[in-house]
């Protein structure tokens, strides 16, 4: 018998102003919802007016972490002190891995269409915090795409739906990242491995998720939606269609040290972090 995720918390987005004066909203990393093991931050940077996002991210440390890009339209470009760069675009996902410490920068461009997307943070596991850097950049291309008997529409970022293995892959979080369309008047259901922290950002249309009791919850656009433990999520749509991010992963149970772009175990790795910033060896 398989158990359905239901509905723990629904959380509203905050706006928040990042980078050099970015406008988002915040999800995940709030004092409502400070960490969602293993996830640290959720940030959707939506908007067509470019005082919302021109200033973007100038150059600026990580260390311990995955930031994950996921843009739906309009485009990124980025470039970090060891070489690398490119343009995100849309549809693309970029899933970047730390490790030990990356300078980069990362900058929205002033587009007719502006920009929407989506940069979520995932934590490392104290064995790989200091891991090489790495980047697992996927062209909107090679993202598998599946059309569902439920008429949902599927494109599978990372993880594995059915026989579809998503584009993004060995991952510590053991992560399921699905960017999901439902159409209206339908049921979408998919497994989530038990015990794994899930949860979906709705940011397109209305839903119905299984609430705590026996009712059913319906929920509206932008909103974070914790799941309860289970095996399977249950989505169901009215008249409207809905398009959400459905992500989950394996909790470390590690004590977190917290501190901007950094996120180690101890204070004192922290205070490890600054020293090496200072001294100019934090990027090897
Ligand atoms: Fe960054």
């Amino acid at each position: 018998m398989s158990e359905t995720r239901r509905v723990e918390t629904i959380v509203e987005p905050q706006s928040v102003l990042e980078g050099a004066g970015v406008k988002l909203q915040r999800s995940i990393g709030t004092r409502a919802v400070n960490y969602l093991d293993p996830f640290l931050l959720l940030d959707d940077f939506g908007s067509h007016d470019k005082r919302d996002y021109e200033a973007g991210f100038p150059l600026h440390p990580h260390r311990g972490i995955e930031t994950v890009t996921y843009i739906l339209s309009g485009a990124v470009n980025h470039k970090d002190t060891l070489g690398n760069s490119g343009s995100i675009g849309a549809g693309d996902i970029q899933w970047m891995t730390s490790g030990r410490g990356i300078l980069h920068e990362e900058m929205p461009q002033v587009r007719p269409e502006g920009i929407v997307g989506f940069q979520l943070w995932v934590n490392l596991p104290a064995k790989v915090k200091m891991t090489r850097p790495r980047y697992q950049d996927v062209r909107a291309d090679r993202i598998p795409e599946i059309q569902g008997k439920d008429g949902a529409r599927v494109k599978v970022i990372a993880g594995r739906v059915g026989e579809v293995r998503g584009a993004v892959s060995d991952i510590a979080a053991d992560p399921t990242y699905i960017d999901v369309l439902v159409p209206p008047r339908s049921a979408y259901r998919a497994p989530i491995p038990r015990g794994h922290t899930a949860f979906a950002y709705l940011f397109e249309g209305r839903a119905t998720f299984p609430g705590p009791g026996h009712e059913e919850v319906l929920v509206a656009r932008p909103r974070l939606v914790v799941l309860g433990d289970g095996d399977e999520v249950r989505v169901t749509t009215g008249d409207e269609p809905a398009r959400f991010l459905l992500v989950s992963g394996k909790p470390l149970h590690e004590p977190i040290a917290r501190y901007g772009p950094f996120v180690m175990n101890t204070r004192a790795e922290i205070e490890q972090a600054l020293e090496d910033l200072r001294r100019g060896t934090f990027v090897q």
